[in-house]
């Protein structure tokens, strides 16, 4: 392929330049983790500007989800979505729960409300909805179900870093909001992650469990786990934080070219943008309807990579779909059509701040010529 790559993500990363001194404040400092000084000042940084008031550091965003089931001392069965990365459903596995899928609503892609409450059974203890892609989950509805049964809530946002609704963050929704800054991820620190609470004392439970529930030197009070995050992944985070608006910009002008091109295409479909919500443009899917496009979103996915633009069936094939969770009663597809057919139909497009015009142009003309350019 004489053209060059064009990946589907590419990581925010800070300039050498500005990321040296921190590194040789770390050396100097001798403290390398444990909630040392730059963990410290990622933490009250991330809090401000994403506007909540309890958050907690952590090395991953699979540990969060896990240990925010710890915190809430979860048990039985947790209702959660098919339609997303692997490891929301792990982490309820990984806590020796039941998790109960349940279908997703075609406008967004997340968790149906309605048949949220048809899934609720006496064992039923914990709902964990996804805002996938960044879009926002019916909250409300969400909470009030959760509120009449007396469930708890807790919100995988791992693509919701800095999501808005009338410009209020969505991270303080239910009980706990986990995110991931994962490499892939709008905002990354390599790989890091955070557990979001309402409540000091909640937080100071957490900060115990992810130090294996060390609550001063001598005492342990839970099993805590260890997912501390280290200082110098935490300054790399504060460096990336100063650019992070502005790698959000660049992806909505990559998102408003792709939406403006693509919304005459007969047989693609995409999400309807929100006036409400202030996106972060964490990815673009678009859905192939084979029947009206012509050919398979297999098809064209394949068609695409023979063109060196590499896109993303993300999220393909379904988490009810893999050996370890089909045979849960609430795998079937007849249980989760939405789910499957949006599976099958979809691919994310190439979606980072690094995108030029002419990267993008590269994109459109595969996907407006079913890959025939
Ligand atoms: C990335 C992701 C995670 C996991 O985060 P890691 O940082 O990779 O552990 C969890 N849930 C969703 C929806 C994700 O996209």
């Amino acid at each position: 392929m004489a053209n060059k790559q064009i990946t589907v993500t590419s990581p925010l990363l800070p300039s050498l330049e500005e990321f040296t001194p921190y590194l040789k404040d770390i050396w100097d400092r001798k403290w390398l983790t444990n909630n040392g000084h730059y963990h410290q000042e990622l933490e009250r940084a991330l809090a401000e500007y994403l506007g909540v008031e309890y958050i907690s550091l952590f090395t991953n965003g699979t540990l969060p989800l896990i240990t925010a089931l710890q915190a809430m001392r979860i048990t039985g069965e947790v209702i959660t979505t098919p339609y997303s990365f692997v490891a929301t459903t792990h982490s309820i596995w990984w806590n020796g729960l039941t998790p109960v899928f349940v279908d997703v609503d075609p406008a967004t892609g997340n968790l149906d409300p309605q048949k949220i409450e048809e899934a609720i059974t006496p064992k039923t203890t914990a709902i964990m909805p996804v805002h996938v892609y960044g879009n926002p989950c019916d909250i409300e509805a969400i909470q009030e179900i959760a509120d009449r049964y007396g469930l708890a809530v807790i919100y995988d946002a791992a693509h919701a870093f800095n999501v808005k609704v009338n410009g209020r963050t969505i991270l303080d929704a239910g009980d706990m909001n986990t995110l991931s800054f994962h490499a892939t991820k709008t905002y990354n620190t390599v790989e890091g992650g955070a557990l979001i609470c309402h409540d000091a004392r909640t937080k100071k439970r957490i900060d115990y469990l992810k130090n294996f529930g060390f609550a001063g030197e001598t005492t342990v009070v839970a099993p805590g786990i260890n997912s501390k995050m280290d200082e110098i992944r935490s300054a790399y985070g504060l460096c990336n934080l100063k650019h992070i608006d502005n790698a959000i910009a660049a992806r909505k002008k990559v998102a408003q070219k792709y939406r403006a091109a693509l919304s005459n295409v007969p047989g693609i479909s995409m999400f309807k943008e929100r006036d409400d919500v202030t996106y972060n443009y964490s990815y673009f899917p678009i859905f192939v309807d084979e029947k009206e496009y012509g050919i398979s979103r297999d098809a064209l996915y394949e068609k695409m990579k023979e063109h060196n633009v590499l896109g993303r069936r993300y999220f393909y094939p379904l988490i009810s779909s893999f050996a370890i969770y089909r045979g849960l009663p609430s795998a079937t597809k007849e249980n989760l059509p939405v789910a499957t057919r949006m599976a099958d139909e979809v691919i994310c497009l190439p979606m980072h701040a690094g995108l030029t015009d002419e990267d993008v142009n590269r994109v459109l003309e595969l996907v407006c010529n079913k890959g025939n350019v």
